[in-house]
C-alpha cells in the first residue's frame, strides 16, 4: 500500500464501518433540542414533547433556581479557572461544595471531578495495586470498568446482583491484601437497586470494603434523598461513594468521590482526571451548593418524584403494558424486540412523548425497551397525557396484555 491508499484506506474503513452500524439499527442519532431541558421539551422542528427521558430525576435541570444561582456565582467567582485544582484553580466555593457533599451523604471528605465518568476512571488506581483485589458487578457502568481497567489489581467479576457468586469470588480473592466490592448503587438500564446490606453484610466477613457509584441515586434515594446506602440503611458502612452532578444535582456536569479523610487525601496527590483536568466552573459548584442546601431543608421533590413515579407505574401496568417491577424512577416498558422498540419509540414521537428505545447491546438480546424516567417537574396532567399516547401506541402495535394480540 503506498503512503496516500493507506490514508485514504483509514477514511474509508470509518465511512463503512458507519454505514454497517446504521445497517444494522445501532447507530444512535441525536436529537436536538432547542429549549431549556424540562418536563417539556421543544425540539428543533418546532414540536413540544413530554419528555421522559432525562436523568432529570428532581426537575432542576432547566430550573429557574439554578439559573439564578449560576448567575450568581459566576458574577462572584467569574467563568472560569483556567487552571487544575492544585496550581492555582480551588476557590472557597470549591471546598465549600465538598464540604456539603460529604455532610450531605455522611462521608468524611469529598474531592470534585469534571465528571463522574473521571471521579470512576481515576479512583482506583491511587488506592489499589497487584497485590490487591477488585470485584465489580458485571453490568457496572462503563466508567467503572475503564476505571478498573487503568489499575493494576485482581480483577474478579461477579454475576449482576448475585450474592452467592459475590461471596465466591471473595473466597477466590482471600489470598489478596485488601478487597474493595464495587457495585453501582442503582443500574440505569433496569433501576435494580443493588442489594447494600446484604453486600456490605458479606464485606465485613470477608474484610473487604465496599464502594457504590450513585449517579442514579444521589438525591432522591432513601428517605432524605441521599442515596441508596440512606435507602438500605448502611450508611456509615460504605468506604468509597462516586456520583455526578450532572443528573438528579441539576444536570450541568461534574463528579465527585466521598470517603475517609486519608482516601480523598491520596485521590487528590494521585489521581489522574483530578491532577491533569481543569477544574470544575464555579458556576457549577456553586449551584450544586444551592441544591444540597434545598435537599438538606426539604424532600419535596423527592417525595414529588416518587410519588410521580408510584402513579406511572401503577397506571402503565394498568394500561396492559410490561414492566421491570421495582420503585425506582427509572420505568423499562418491555417491548423484547429491538424493531418494536424503536417503531414504538417513534410513534410516541409522533404523539408528543420523547422516549428512547434500548436495545442489544445496550441490553440482553431479546430485552428490548423503551426506559422511561420520571421526573418531579412532570405535573399530573403531562404524565395523564404521555399515558393516553402510550395507550394509543401500544394498542396500534398490539402491545397491550388486556386486548390480545
Ligand atoms: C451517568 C453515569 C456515570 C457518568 O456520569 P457523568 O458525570 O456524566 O460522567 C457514571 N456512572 C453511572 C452509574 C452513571 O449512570
Amino acid at each position: 500500500m503506498n503512503v496516500s491508499n493507506s490514508k485514504q484506506s483509514f477514511y474509508t474503513g470509518l465511512a463503512s464501518n458507519l454505514e454497517l452500524m446504521r445497517e444494522q439499527g445501532l447507530y444512535k442519532p441525536e436529537r436536538v433540542i432547542a429549549s431549556r431541558q424540562g418536563a417539556e421539551v421543544v425540539c428543533d422542528d418546532g414540536r413540544t414533547l413530554i419528555n421522559l427521558c432525562a436523568n432529570n430525576y428532581l426537575g432542576l435541570s432547566g430550573d429557574e433556581s439554578m439559573v439564578r444561582a449560576a448567575v450568581e456565582t459566576t458574577e462572584k467567582y467569574g467563568y472560569g479557572l483556567s487552571s487544575v485544582r492544585f496550581i492555582c484553580g480551588t476557590q472557597t466555593v470549591h471546598k465549600q461544595l465538598e464540604q456539603a457533599l460529604s455532610e450531605f451523604l455522611g462521608m468524611e471528605d469529598t474531592i470534585l471531578y469534571a465528571a463522574a465518568f473521571d471521579a470512576n476512571g481515576g479512583v482506583f488506581e491511587p488506592l489499589f495495586d497487584e497485590q490487591d483485589a477488585i470485584i465489580s458487578d458485571a453490568l457496572n457502568h462503563a466508567s467503572i470498568i475503564d476505571g478498573i481497567r487503568l489499575c493494576k489489581a485482581a480483577r474478579y467479576r461477579y454475576a449482576h446482583n448475585d450474592l452467592a457468586d459475590l461471596e465466591a469470588q471473595l473466597q477466590a480473592a482471600a489470598d489478596k491484601r485488601h478487597k474493595v466490592i464495587v457495585t453501582d448503587g442503582v443500574f440505569s438500564m433496569d433501576g435494580t437497586i443493588a442489594q447494600l446490606d446484604k453486600i456490605c453484610d458479606l464485606a465485613d466477613r470477608y474484610g473487604a470494603l465496599v464502594m457504590i457509584d450513585e449517579c442514579h441515586a444521589t438525591g432522591f434515594m432513601g428517605a432524605t434523598g441521599r442515596g441508596t446506602h440512606e435507602h438500605h440503611q448502611v450508611m456509615g458502612r460504605i468506604d468509597i461513594i462516586t456520583g455526578t452532578l450532572g443528573k438528579a444535582l441539576g444536570g450541568a456536569m461534574g463528579g465527585f468521590t466521598s470517603a475517609r479523610r486519608e482516601v480523598i487525601a491520596m485521590l487528590r496527590q494521585k489521581s489522574r482526571p483530578y491532577l491533569f483536568s481543569n477544574s470544575l466552573a464555579p458556576a457549577i459548584a456553586g449551584a450544586s451548593l444551592a441544591v444540597l442546601k434545598r435537599l438538606s431543608d426539604s424532600t419535596e421533590l423527592r417525595d414529588r418524584l416518587h410519588a410521580n413515579t408510584a402513579f406511572f407505574r401503577s397506571e402503565i401496568t394498568k394500561l396492559g403494558f410490561t414492566i421491570k417491577p421495582g420503585t425506582h424512577p427509572i420505568v423499562p416498558v418491555m417491548l423484547f424486540e429491538a424493531q418494536l422498540a424503536q417503531q414504538f419509540a417513534q410513534r410516541l414521537y409522533e404523539l408528543g412523548v420523547l422516549v428512547t428505545g434500548f436495545f442489544y447491546p445496550v441490553v440482553p438480546m431479546g430485552q428490548a425497551r423503551v426506559r422511561v424516567q420520571m421526573s418531579a417537574a412532570h405535573s399530573t396532567e403531562q404524565l395523564t397525557r404521555a399515558l393516553a399516547a402510550f395507550a394509543q401506541a401500544g394498542h396500534e402495535l398490539g402491545l397491550l396484555k388486556n386486548e390480545g394480540k
